[in-house]
């Protein structure tokens, strides 16, 4: 029990270490991201921080305004409309990278202006190995209030999950616009942001308490989609802005409620499908860039974000899942409870790494100490499977042995000279057995004692088995009788290896242990498979020829057919 004990420990610790191999080449680290994905969808959706408004240029936009690119006088004139009505922030995730007619970028320059609040991105391009800003005109940036990058480096499978909130190049730090802009909206100042690398980023003295953001080892946060595009933040339409304005000024009820754009953080950008590139995130397979800076601000804005536990409690629950697996072996013998425990141990693991996730935003990893466990299981299961066939091989060689002489018992030559029967009939071949007996042994026994009767036997069974071939089979028949099953041998032939074996104890000369010298003879009948013969009858003539051997002298070979000639001659 106990080398069994440590042998499964053995196991255990064998598959925690194949499992850590595994996790240090990041094998299945695609699994887990996708396992991440489902938690966000089994996750109860959350409605989105209501400081945000979406201001989409969707297809109705596009419909009634024209085709794309717009005369900028339609972005100065929705500036102006939310500057009107107070807006927070507007940010604008459009570049205006090239001139177009001066005085309608004029018109757009005067209402960035006056509205002073509007945010431009930029994008970070890496070209010919130099890294460079790609921004609007500075005729637009000359008053922004704000602007940062809107770079976003998709996971391997192109999913979106991570974002860099903040990137140092040449000496200076630059931020995700959306980051900036949720700073900003805070009242964080530029030295109230202190950064601990791979740890996670501070804010001090916002407006709601201190923040901490975490960071992954590539300085990315995750992102914690609060909900599907649809479903999560108000959207408003940019064209129904421009005409409810119209409606309003010209005394109408408008289309929509502008008064709602009040302290709002308004983002406008395309989402209309083919104009720009909207990319996959756990939760949908379009979602556009636009979505992405909601979703910076609303985590920063509800303190609510998805902390990776990283690899010391991944190494630690792959242990203890792989040693759990191996204690419930050792308690449970039956293989159905050692599996349905072990399941039900997986089940209760998953529900561990949901619930963390549902109510505190952690992020255990699944996939490695699931795999841990799941080699632990089947690494087990398997050991034990060859551990009871090697038992059984055992069992069933102790069954079919004699222990003293180490040949064949008797039931298990039965066995073996019905099949032998049956073959030799199908290809018609000889066979022929030879009953063997001890002469006089129980006076050898009464002489020499019990113990020096048991050495003969052990030494008779070794030079029988000496004298035949591979194929022939001996057993031990009874007490000091023994049977030989020889296989593709007529009567003449078994009748000769008889007198062999005879001839052989004859000669031989049995020294024991203590050095004592016996001799003993052995008589033997011979009989071959006839036609008619069954197990029993073949048996049974070699058991006459035997009795002829003993009643005619004993130390000799007697067949079965001279068992025939003297049963005619003494009837
Ligand atoms: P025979 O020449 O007619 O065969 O005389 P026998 O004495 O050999 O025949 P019998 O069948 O009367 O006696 C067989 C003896 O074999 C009885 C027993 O003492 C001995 N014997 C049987 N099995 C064992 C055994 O396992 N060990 C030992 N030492 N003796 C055994
Ligand atoms: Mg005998
Ligand atoms: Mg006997």
């Amino acid at each position: 029990m106990k080398v069994f004990g440590l042998k499964i420990i053995f196991i255990s610790v064998i598959v925690v270490i194949s499992t850590f191999i595994l996790s240090h080449f990041k094998l299945l680290d695609r699994f887990e991201l996708t396992t991440l994905d489902y938690r966000f969808k089994l996750r109860p959706q959350k409605k989105g921080s209501p400081q945000i408004a979406i201001v989409e240029i969707a297809e109705d936009s596009i419909q009634q305004i024209g085709r794309w690119p717009w005369s900028r006088d339609w972005h100065a004139e929705l500036i102006d409309i939310l500057t009107l009505y107070k807006a927070k922030i507007i940010d604008i995730d459009i570049l205006f990278s090239e001139k177009s007619e001066e005085p309608i970028d004029n018109f757009l320059a005067s209402a960035i202006k006056r509205a002073n609040n509007v945010y431009l991105p930029f994008v970070f391009e890496r070209s010919r190995g130099e890294i460079r800003r790609i921004e609007s005109l500075p005729v637009f940036y000359a008053n922004i209030k704000g602007t940062g990058y809107i770079n976003v480096l998709p996971d391997e499978d192109g999913v979106i999950r991570r974002i860099e909130f903040f990137k140092e190049y040449q000496g200076k730090t630059y931020y995700h616009i959306g980051f900036k802009i949720a700073c900003d909206y805070l009242g964080v100042k530029e030295e109230d942001i202190q950064i601990y690398p791979k740890r996670f980023i501070e804010l001090k003295n916002t407006s709601i308490g201190n923040i901490k953001i975490p960071l992954d080892e590539q300085n990315r946060t995750i992102l914690n989609w609060p909900g599907k595009w649809e479903k999560t933040f108000k959207h408003f339409s940019f064209v129904d802005i421009i005409v409810s304005h119209q409606q309003v000024k010209e005394g109408m009820k408008p289309r929509i409620n502008l008064q709602e754009f009040k302290d709002k953080i308004c983002l406008v950008g395309l989402t209309a499908v083919g104009l720009i590139d909207i990319k996959p995130i756990p939760l949908e397979t379009l979602y556009p860039a636009l979505g992405v800076h909601a979703c910076i601000i609303d985590n920063i804005l509800r303190k609510d974000f998805i902390r990776d536990l990283g690899r010391f409690y991944k190494n630690l629950a792959i242990i203890f899942c792989s040693l759990l697996v191996g204690m419930i072996f050792l308690l449970i013998k039956k293989p159905i409870k050692f599996a349905l425990l072990t399941l039900a141990l997986a089940t209760g693991y998953c529900l561990l790494v949901v619930f963390l996730f549902n109510t505190k935003g952690l992020w255990l990893n699944l996939i490695y100490p699931l795999f841990s466990l799941t080699l632990a299981y089947t690494s087990m299961t398997l050991y034990s499977q060859i551990v009871s066939a090697l038992e059984k091989a055992r069992l069933y060689k102790l069954a079919i042995t004699d222990s003293l002489t180490g040949v064949y018992v008797r039931g298990h030559f039965n066995l073996l000279l019905d099949a032998k029967i049956q073959e030799a009939r199908r290809s018609q071949q000889r066979l022929s057995i030879a009953m063997l007996d001890i002469d006089h042994f129980k006076s050898f026994n009464d002489t020499y004692g019990h113990q020096t009767g048991d050495f003969i036997l052990k030494e008779v069974a070794a030079i029988c088995k000496s004298a035949t071939r591979g194929w022939d089979v001996l057993a031990r028949y009874g007490g000091e009788e023994f049977v030989l099953m020889l296989p593709n041998t007529d009567l003449k032939g078994a009748k000769m290896l008889a007198e062999r074996i005879r001839a052989l104890i004859e000669k031989h000369v049995f020294i024991d242990n203590n050095n004592m010298s016996y001799r003993v003879n052995i008589s033997l009948g011979v009989a071959d498979l006839e036609e008619q013969d069954t197990r029993e009858t073949l048996v049974n003539k070699a058991d006459a020829a035997l009795y002829l051997a003993k009643r005619t002298g004993r130390n000799k070979v007697c067949d079965w057919q001279e068992c025939q000639e003297d049963k005619k001659e003494n009837p």
